[in-house]
């Protein structure tokens, strides 16, 4: 189901590059103390999903994201209090050796965990740049949407996927992952992470 949205997007950010490309732009992104990041962001109407506006704020964020080595991006992130939320994991320099995630568009989500079970592991944010800290994660979700197209989504995921989807989700619902951590004694800057934290 991934691949085929996967090819699906490639289509629709990089089929006609010349077009796509001039109309593309880098969003500024909302940092920590934006109210936005604090909203419980509006649904998007299904019939709205293939406009033209919606079908934009898609590609630039999935432009900005790109832009930033994010690994997932939501609309509130770029001070749009939408139900959407984009998330790729390639080769990435803010978070190496992880396993790949193809680009994904969820509008709407919800999420169902599949387990008890939680795993803590680092995380950081666009929001709140420079900054790390351990964050308790389901491994283990059910994962609905619509995609970039308005088709029904419905999958699993589990680990960094599922966790990378938490993240968003909690975005969507005007939460920040300092509000899931179970304490602050993991929060670190990224230098002292490399330095101090880099086997644990
Ligand atoms: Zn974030």
């Amino acid at each position: 189901m991934q691949v085929e949205i996967a090819e699906k997007l490639h289509v629709v950010f990089f089929g006609p590059v010349c077009v796509v490309r001039k109309f593309m732009a880098i969003l500024k992104v909302a940092r920590l103390g934006n109210p936005v990041l604090r909203e419980h962001a509006a649904p998007i109407p299904p019939d709205q999903i293939q406009s033209s506006d919606v079908q934009r704020l898609i590609e630039d964020m999935v432009a900005t994201m790109h832009e930033y080595d994010g690994v997932g991006l939501a609309a509130v992130q770029i001070h749009e209090s939408k139900q959407l939320a984009v998330l790729e994991v390639a080769e990435n320099p803010r978070y190496p050796r992880k396993p790949q995630v193809p680009l994904t568009v969820l509008i709407n989500p919800s999420i169902t965990p599949l387990t008890e079970e939680m795993e803590e592991d680092w995380e950081g944010c666009l929001s709140i740049p420079e900054l790390r800290g351990k964050v308790p994660r389901y491994k283990s979700i059910r994962v609905s949407a619509y995609d970039a197209m308005g088709a029904q989504l419905d999958f699993i995921a589990s680990d960094f996927h599922a966790r990378v989807i938490q993240h968003e989700w909690d975005h969507l619902q005007g939460k920040v992952y300092l509000d899931r951590m179970r304490d602050f004694s993991t929060l670190t800057h990224l230098q002292e992470l490399t330095r101090f934290w880099m086997d644990k």
